[in-house]
């Protein structure tokens, strides 16, 4: 006889996701987490009246109909749109690439003449089909945009030299050849009024929550406490990391209350040269347009995980795929398991996309 029907390790979006929809299904769950909130990287923490996202900028952007339907049942989302501004030395971009970042490069107004020049700087690479990110970079934008507002920023972001990495980070980001601004090409958007947290407590509603919680200690005192595990912490430690380390990036997240109502005047500013240590400031009170009288600023530092610290992104490179493959085979064969998440799939998932997957998770183990 097991207490409960599911143990699920993490209350980020996907373990929350799945343990909403157990609950509707009549199911019991136990959900634990390390941490000492529920949310995982989505948690927002309260500094006078500001929501901060603690775990780094939190956007929601989707075309999933089934998703938007779905988060819209737990939170009213406002009209937030991310138009992130990036700084080079003195000079100042709009982001992503569209036609405002190249009249400001190269003095022109034209999509025509935008084409031309990256046409030309392209064929100045001699580059035909691009191996690496600096190839794809200068592929889309040319080299005068990849040197000035991808390089340095990618790799700061990454630890790694630009020619070391898949071309498929840079293609997450839109480029247009029209005055828009929108980061982001997806039907819906925006920033859920009053933070994340109110959405995990309604998806969490009905299990049992257990906080301050490590799988890994949990499961030695608790063996037989569920039929079934719903896993969304790291895929390599689940299994002792036996077949070796898959790589993370890890974020330093360095913030601080300003007194003033308005730092930088925009929610993120990417600063894209070398010589600033730092990859991006965000300004927490723009997300939900707020009006209070002081700030919140956290500048974000990106290092190489180490056991100990935070694991954020996977770094979806050949070496780590490769050893990640092997895990998910291991993965495969555990029936009594099931992966999910960013850290469960090794996988550099937005919100929507573990959204998704929890909701098809669910319908494939609940019907
Ligand atoms: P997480 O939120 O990481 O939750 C996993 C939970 O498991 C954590 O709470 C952790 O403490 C817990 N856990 C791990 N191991 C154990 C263990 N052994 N025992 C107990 N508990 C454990 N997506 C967007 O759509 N838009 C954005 O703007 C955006 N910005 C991002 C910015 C940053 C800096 C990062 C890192 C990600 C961003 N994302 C964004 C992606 C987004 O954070 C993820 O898609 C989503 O939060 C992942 O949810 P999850 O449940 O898989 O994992
Ligand atoms: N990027 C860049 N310059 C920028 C912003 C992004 O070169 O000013 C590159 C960088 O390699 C980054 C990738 O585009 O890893 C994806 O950016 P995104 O903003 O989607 O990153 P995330 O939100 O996941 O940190």
């Amino acid at each position: 006889m097991y207490s409960y029907d599911y143990l699920i390790v993490g209350s980020g979006l996907f373990g929350a996701v799945f343990a909403r929809q157990a609950t509707d299904r009549g199911r019991r769950c136990l959900v634990i987490d390390r941490r000492n909130h529920a949310g995982g990287n989505v948690y927002c923490e309260n500094i006078s009246g500001i929501n901060v996202h603690k775990y780094g900028a939190h956007i929601f952007h989707t075309s999933n109909r089934e998703v938007w339907d779905y988060v819209n049942r737990f939170a009213e989302f406002n009209n937030y749109i991310n138009s992130p501004v990036a700084i080079y030395g003195e000079e100042l971009y709009n982001l992503p690439f569209n036609m405002n970042t190249f009249s400001k490069m190269w003095g022109i107004k034209t999509p025509a003449e935008a084409k031309e020049i990256i046409d030309r700087q392209i064929a100045e690479a001699g580059i035909t089909a691009p191996k690496n990110l600096e190839e794809q970079a200068i592929s889309l934008v040319g080299r005068d945009v990849y040197e000035k507002l991808i390089k340095g920023y990618t790799e700061k972001q990454w630890g790694r030299d630009c020619r070391e990495l898949p071309a498929f980070i840079i293609k997450r980001l839109p480029l247009r050849f029209t005055y828009d601004n929108n980061y982001f090409n997806d039907r819906w958007q925006g920033i859920p009024i009053g933070g994340y947290n109110p959405i995990i407590e309604k998806l969490l509603e009905g299990s049992q929550v257990l906080l301050n919680t490590d799988y890994f200690d949990f499961i030695k005192e608790h063996p037989n406490i569920a039929e079934k595990t719903v896993f969304t912490g790291m895929l390599d430690e689940f299994f002792d990391y036996s077949l070796g380390y898959l790589q993370w990036r890890s974020v330093r997240f360095e913030t601080e209350e300003l007194p003033t109502d308005n730092y930088q005047g925009n929610a993120v500013v990417n600063y894209t040269s070398k010589e600033v240590p730092w990859t991006r400031i965000i300004e927490h009170k723009h997300f939900e347009f707020g009006q209070q009288p002081t700030t919140v600023i956290s500048r974000e530092y990106s290092a190489e995980w180490k056991p100990g610290t935070e694991p954020y992104y996977p770094i979806n490179d050949e070496r780590n795929e490769t050893l990640a493959e092997k895990y998910r085979a291991l993965a495969a064969k555990r029936e009594d398991v099931i992966f999910g998440g960013r850290l469960g799939q090794y996988k550099y998932y937005d919100m929507d996309k573990v959204i998704a997957a929890a909701l098809e998770a669910a319908k494939a183990e609940l019907g």
